[in-house]
């Protein structure tokens, strides 16, 4: 009987992070040995599609962040897809990208809880189209249950969920707003972020508080 290799699994994770934490790269690892993925490429926005880019840091910074924090793990790439496209970073135009440079491989985009149901409310860019595009790995913090009758309920697109896929990660209690919010307090970051990261915040004086007259720290 004729044997079909059986096809390529590439894991996508999308994120503004500002900035990467332990908790976005053990999400990463976790889907990457739950999903059986070959390798998961990170790809950093330039401008989130439903935020302010004013309010995100500089995409180069937190580009950068992404390649310190991810450089130590054979498994992870970080792309500068979006990063370099000008625009919002719609999801949709990315996965079409990567579709076209792995045409015969299943794609599994991870990426946090709430923008799984933003895609399910109806709020991204081509939804639906995403939904039948490939399949997509939900990340929570513990505490907050996303279960299938959750998903159903949010459900808004008319597509089936097979694609769909939950998972709990004790260590997104980790959170960027958190990590931004302990800099501009003046509190450790240690052992939230990888040191590179850690060290590359505080060379650049990133989420600090801007003296008066002070420009961009860069
Ligand atoms: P967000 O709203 O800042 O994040 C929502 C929650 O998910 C936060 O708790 C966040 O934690 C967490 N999260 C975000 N990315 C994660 C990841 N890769 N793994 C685990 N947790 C994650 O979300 P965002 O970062 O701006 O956007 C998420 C992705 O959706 C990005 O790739 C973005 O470009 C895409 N997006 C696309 C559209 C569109 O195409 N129309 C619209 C909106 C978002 P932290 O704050 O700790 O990261």
């Amino acid at each position: 009987m004729e044997k079909h290799a059986s096809k390529r699994r590439i894991g996508l994770m999308g994120g503004t992070f500002d900035p990467i934490h332990f908790g976005h790269l053990v999400t990463a690892e976790e889907a990457r040995v739950q999903f059986s993925l070959e390798r998961v490429i990170f790809i950093p926005n330039r401008h989130p599609p439903l935020k302010d880019p004013r309010e995100v840091t500089d995409p180069e910074h937190r580009y950068l962040m992404t390649v310190l924090a991810t450089v130590g793990n054979p498994y992870f790439t970080v792309s500068r897809i979006e990063i370099d496209r000008p625009g919002p970073s719609y999801t949709i135009d990315t996965l079409r990208a990567f579709l076209q440079i792995y045409p015969d491989a299943d794609l599994f985009f991870i990426t946090g809880a709430d923008a799984l149901l933003q895609i399910l409310r109806g709020m991204w860019h081509g939804a639906r189209e995403l939904l039948q595009m490939c399949q997509f790995i939900a990340a929570s913090r513990p505490g907050y249950i996303l279960d299938r009758e959750q998903l159903e309920r949010n459900n808004l697109t008319g597509n089936d969920l097979r694609n769909v896929h939950a998972m709990t990660i004790p260590a997104l209690a980790i959170s960027s707003t958190d990590i931004r919010e302990r800099v501009r307090q003046g509190r450790p970051i240690k052992y939230l972020v990888p040191e590179p990261v850690e060290d590359y915040i505080f060379k650049h004086g990133l989420y600090r508080p801007k003296a008066a007259g002070e420009g961009e720290g860069g």
